[in-house]
């Protein structure tokens, strides 16, 4: 059933739980989401981000992603990750996507602000939920270093921005970083819980993979609304193809990517539950 991103954060704040949000840029990501969630009967969030445009084009994956959510069994958004440009987020509107996330958190606040809410107007007349992005992560989606340390987002700054920006979730820096974590991070989750109360929207946590279930929890606890999961989950497939190349010399491509997608429906199924809180 495709819902809207609106809708979907709503069902995660009535449970006080959060919603999972994982990159699907091939048929074996977004089987093994689909199937993960409907074996659980919980919500989910199927993202494309503009970054995986060059291995997964949004023209190919797009409307494969919005049929998979329309014939699942549980609530799903079509979500757009990490949107750089109105022209790219045009096309994901055209073909039916249901959220997006306007990233202008490199610009200065005040193009951040004005290009948000161009973005916001625009999707709302798609009857698309947006989210938007304010403060600095320590590095780029799917990056293996940071170029420059994190920013953390302020409070005060975030209630003034979402009053104006007409959004609908945050997705505020408090120390996650995007990619694979060399050390454990350690996040400021009472800064969380200011940001949730002074914005009173749902929050979104980005490089979601990696954190411990603890602070899955406390986060989620302050106001987390949305987890933003797909570095473990894409490294669990590629495991698993490298554990079977090591037992079997397997002929066939179809075999490796079937294992990828078993490992990772395991992986993401684990995330579900935290997240669910089940
Ligand atoms: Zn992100």
């Amino acid at each position: 059933m495709l819902v809207n991103l609106v809708e979907i954060l709503k069902m995660a704040e009535e449970t006080k739980s959060a919603i999972g949000a994982f990159n699907t840029p091939n048929l074996e990501c977004l089987n093994a989401v689909i199937d993960a969630a409907e074996r659980l009967n919980v919500p989910v969030i199927i993202s494309h981000a503009e970054l995986h445009e060059g291995v997964s084009p949004l023209a190919k994956i797009g409307p494969v992603m919005v049929q998979a959510a329309q014939n699942a069994k549980v609530p799903v958004c079509v979500h757009l990750d990490h949107c750089e440009t109105l022209s790219y987020m045009q096309q994901a509107l055209d073909l039916g996507f249901t959220g997006v996330m306007y990233d202008g958190s490199t610009l200065p606040y005040e193009e951040n602000l004005a290009n948000t809410k161009k973005a916001a107007a625009i999707a709302k007349g798609y009857n698309c939920g947006v989210e938007a992005e304010l403060g600095a992560l320590a590095s780029r989606e799917g990056g293996e270093g940071a170029a420059s340390g994190p920013v953390y987002t302020d409070p005060e700054e975030a209630a003034a921005f979402c009053k104006e920006a007409g959004i609908d979730a945050l997705a505020p820096s408090f120390g996650t970083a995007h990619g694979i974590y060399k050390a454990k991070p350690v996040l400021d989750l009472d800064r969380v819980k200011v940001i949730s109360e002074k914005t009173g929207l749902p929050l979104v946590m980005h490089g979601g993979s990696g954190v411990s279930p603890e602070d899955y929890r406390k986060a989620i606890a302050n106001g987390l609304r949305k987890i933003n999961y797909y570095s473990y989950m894409a490294k669990a497939g590629t495991q698993a193809v490298k554990e079977l190349l090591a037992k079997e010399d397997v002929t066939f491509f179809h075999d490796l990517a079937l294992a990828a997608e078993k490992a990772m429906g395991a992986d993401v199924e684990k995330a579900m539950r935290i997240f669910a809180g089940l």
